[in-house]
């Protein structure tokens, strides 16, 4: 195409001072393939300059990665300018989310929100912002963007199921109701949730009397025996004398954590005679010398250590295992913090030193 141009162009001064500048075909001929050489070799070079740059910012952009250093603005330039796929984006915005850093992760989602005009990629974003606020604590944000998406979307029932926890969290219990009958329109067995959700809307009412309460939480756990760790909790707490009474209606291997920090005066040792447990567990404790031995490991050791009088102190420290997730956390939840599940956490009990003598090898 070069050859046809050149000889083509009669008009071009330069051209036509070439030929006739060199009258010897041969040499004209070897002057044009010079010529030729030339502009491919220079057009090589810029193309070389270029990939090189290319792969140089590739690079860069690589080791931010690698470092885990993108800025919110690179995750919009990865989808706006290098047309990575939306899932992708998603993906590696998640890593702020394992590494909790939800300021960041919402920064990313705000910042693509703006970029994505298709109706469901939007949704899904809403969706992850909803679900940063809630694991980051910014519930009121949260519920916000979850009430946001049901406007549009109103079967959605991941929403509606965050939704419901978040209600939860903020202890707005009649809208935790409201969104229970939702869910259960579309066809989600809730009983377990609503005798859950029903129990907190009784304990945390601010006007019914802790006498009322009480009727209401023994009423309710009549109906589903499942919110019994939230009726000891609550008479443990507020209504011991009914705790008492009522004993030998409870599990009392599901609570041991509970008993086992009770203040000695708040003990009803009449009642604890009558159980095998609790003899156990408060000869452990030494608020009483009733027992000799204990089927349960941890009370055995702590009660031949007392009895031996021996100068090791243990104590006892309590794990709780979510049995859906098996996931152990420090404190009973009464909803699973890494897969929601209610009031399903596992009282263990462990050996720890005692208190007092882990302050006195601190002196
Ligand atoms: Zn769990």
């Amino acid at each position: 195409m070069l050859l046809l141009l050149i000889t083509s162009d009669k008009k071009g001064l330069f051209l036509n001072g070439l030929f006739l500048s060199y009258r010897d075909p041969l040499l004209g001929l070897i002057t044009l393939v010079a010529f030729v050489f030339a502009i491919s070799f220079i057009t090589y070079s810029f193309s070389l300059y270029k990939e090189k740059k290319a792969r140089g910012e590739y690079r860069k952009l690589l080791k931010r990665f690698e470092l885990g250093n993108l800025k919110e603005d690179d995750y919009v330039h990865l989808y706006a300018t290098y047309n990575l796929p939306f899932d992708s984006i998603v993906l590696l915005a998640s890593t702020f989310l394992y590494k909790g850093e939800y300021n960041k992760a919402i920064s990313v989602y705000q910042a693509l929100l703006e970029h994505v005009n298709d109706k469901v990629k939007k949704e899904e974003l809403l969706e992850l912002l909803g679900k940063t606020y809630f694991k980051g604590g910014f519930l009121q944000r949260a519920k916000d963007i979850y009430l946001q998406i049901l406007k549009f979307s109103p079967r959605n029932e991941e929403v509606l199921t965050y939704l419901l926890y978040t209600y939860e969290k903020l202890k707005e219990l009649e809208s935790a109701k409201a969104i229970l009958s939702s869910l259960e329109e579309l066809g989600q067995d809730i009983k377990l949730e609503k005798a859950y959700i029903n129990a907190l809307g009784v304990a945390y009412n601010p006007i019914l009397s802790f006498e009322k309460k009480t009727k209401k939480l023994f009423e309710l756990f009549k109906e589903n025996a499942s919110i019994e760790r939230l009726l000891v909790g609550f008479l443990l707490r507020f209504n011991k004398q009914e705790f008492w009474e009522n004993l030998k209606i409870f599990d009392l291997s599901k609570h041991l954590d509970l008993l086992w920090f009770l203040d000695f005066n708040d003990v009803d040792f009449d009642c604890v005679s009558e159980s095998k447990l609790l003899s156990e567990l408060y000869t452990a404790k030494a608020y009483i010398n009733a027992k000799e031995q204990s089927d349960i490991f941890v009370l055995d050791v702590l009660i031949a250590l007392r009895k031996n009088h021996s100068k090791a102190r243990a104590d006892l420290n309590f794990e709780f295992i979510c049995q859906k997730c098996k996931k152990v956390f420090p404190m009973y939840n009464t909803r699973c913090p890494q897969c929601h599940s209610i009031l399903n956490s596992k009282v263990q009990a462990v050996l720890t030193r005692s208190l007092l003598e882990k302050n006195q090898s601190l002196q």
